[in-house]
């Protein structure tokens, strides 16, 4: 391949190859072919980008900055995406082979989060503190310097934003890891940022391996401020790492989210928590419904309805906005079968799916076991594929009890229409995010983020901006005027 067919980094305001000259295929999941060829950043590529961010930061390009003037940048990110959304969509649903509707959403998602935090830029303030005549102290909420955020293949647009705006709204500058197997949509990040004109080098963005340019980064020495999105483990490697040099991290890890059905519940609107909730991009998404905790009266019912669901859903490709869209790799979806033979071996039973489909492509079935045990792999392990786990439940503590008995707590979920009991399972949910009477009812300006070991620190709503400064405190000694003269 012609060396100028090769997409490259964005490094210090400039677009340059590899210093390895080495590459990285991207495949189209709904085909399995090969749809661009990026430059693989590693160890030298990390080194030249925190160099940049570092200079920016160390010479106050941002801080210095008046915050609607950063505020005002990201609007201008906001814009470039806006006036290509069809265009980002089209590569967005190519490389992680998402519906094309929810490619496009994931645009118009990612445009919010720009919006809102390059609003928020002027509106983070300090306080002023009495101590008495002689003393003035008040508090300044300063950047770390900077940012490293390495993110995940599943959304890796609104994702990228989401942290990337939060960063530079309050003056951090940003070094970004796109994951390697969703790299394009990163690199429209970075043409919007250019064409916004943003400050050399205060955003920079590496497509590289996780284990090379991805440990390289979070090693680096200059970086002070990490942003972790990705699976639980990667995140136990990523905080290791951290606490050599006591970086601070914000991290967002994975989930195995439950809805509690109690029986007085609209069995319509779990069918459709469910198909959206389970089912959408293939399960792969951070908070999705994986977890079905339903009382014992209503279980065959509902079952029943879940598998007609199931089973009347179009599978195909993304472009084609099919419900049921490939796994992200061939290595992702021999992940999800094993998780199916597990859970059989283990006595949940079969309803509908279980294999992966033929043809060419990373397809699986959409899946749904039921009669899932407390203690199995398939209700404590996340799968992130299309698969559905039903348990059973006698009373609200044990349906509560069942739904927090997982080291996970990201997101969770009740259906009743009992506002009382409503209140009392949100109530003792232990995840980040309650959805009651719906799936997904959290937006750009709701605080998003795990408990246990889905991870800690929040992203989106304002919440989000206080990971990204820290509180400086001035104290000032006066001396009182003399009297008399
Ligand atoms: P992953 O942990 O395998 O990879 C995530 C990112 O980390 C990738 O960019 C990867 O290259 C990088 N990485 C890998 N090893 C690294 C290392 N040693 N040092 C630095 N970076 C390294 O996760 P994945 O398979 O890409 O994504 C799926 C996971 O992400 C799921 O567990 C999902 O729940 C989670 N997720 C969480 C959220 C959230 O907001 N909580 C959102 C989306 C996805």
């Amino acid at each position: 391949m012609a060396s100028s067919d090769v997409i490259k980094n964005y490094i210090d305001g400039e677009w340059r190859d590899s210093v390895s000259g080495t590459r990285i295929e991207v495949d189209d999941p709904a085909s399995a072919e090969t749809i661009a060829v990026v430059a693989e950043a590693g160890p030298e590529d990390v080194e030249l980008a925190v160099a940049a961010a570092h200079r920016v930061f160390r010479d106050r390009v941002l801080i210095d900055m008046h915050p609607y003037d950063r505020g005002r940048m990201l609007f201008r990110v906001a814009d470039a995406l806006e006036a290509r959304v069809d265009e980002i969509a089209v590569i967005n649903c190519a490389e992680t082979g998402k519906a094309l509707e929810l490619a496009n959403s994931e645009v118009q998602t990612a445009i919010r989060y720009l919006r809102y935090y390059g609003g928020l830029a002027d509106k983070l303030e300090g306080r002023s503190i009495p101590r008495g005549a002689n003393l003035v102290d008040y508090t300044v909420r300063s950047p770390f310097g900077v940012s490293a955020q390495i993110v995940p293949w599943n959304g890796p647009l609104e994702l990228t934003a989401r942290s990337l705006a939060c960063a530079i709204a309050t003056g951090n500058s940003v070094v970004v890891k796109s994951p390697e197997l969703a790299p394009l949509s990163g690199v429209e990040l970075a043409r919007a940022c250019e064409t916004a004109g943003l400050p050399a080098g205060a955003v920079n963005i590496l497509t590289g391996y996780g284990q090379t340019a991805g440990q390289a980064l979070i090693e680096h020495p200059d970086v002070r401020h990490i942003v972790f999105t990705g699976s639980m483990t990667t995140g136990q490697t990523v905080l290791k790492t951290a606490a050599d040099r006591i970086v601070p991290c914000i991290m967002e890890l994975g989930g195995k989210s439950a809805a509690v059905v109690y029986s007085d519940a609209d069995l319509d609107c779990v069918v459709e928590a469910v198909r959206i909730g389970t089912f959408l991009n293939a399960g792969q998404n951070c908070n999705n419904l994986t977890r079905l905790i339903v009382e014992r009266s209503i279980a065959d019912e509902l079952v029943e309805r879940v598998k007609v669901c199931v089973e009347g859903l179009s599978v195909g490709p993304g472009r084609e906005n099919c419900e049921i869209t490939p796994l992200i790799s061939q290595k992702q979806r021999q992940a999800v079968e094993r998780a199916c033979q597990t859970a059989l071996s283990e006595g949940a039973r079969l309803v509908t799916g279980g294999t992966a489909l033929e043809g060419n492509g990373y397809f699986m079935a959409a899946t749904v076991f039921a009669s899932v045990a407390r203690g199995s792999s398939l209700f404590q392990k996340e799968v992130f594929g299309p698969v559905l786990a039903v348990t059973t439940f006698d009373d609200p503590p044990m349906a509560v009890d069942l739904a927090n008995d997982t080291d996970y707590g990201l997101a969770a979920g009740v259906f009743t229409r009992d506002i009382d009991r409503a209140l009392w399972t949100a109530d003792r949910l232990s995840a980040g995010q309650v959805y009651v009477n719906g799936w997904y009812v959290g937006g750009v300006e709701t605080p998003f983020g795990g408990v246990k070991q889905s991870g800690y620190g929040r992203e989106k709503g304002q919440e989000a901006l206080d990971g990204y400064v820290q509180t400086r405190n001035v104290g000032i000694q006066l001396s009182q005027p003399s009297s008399g003269n």
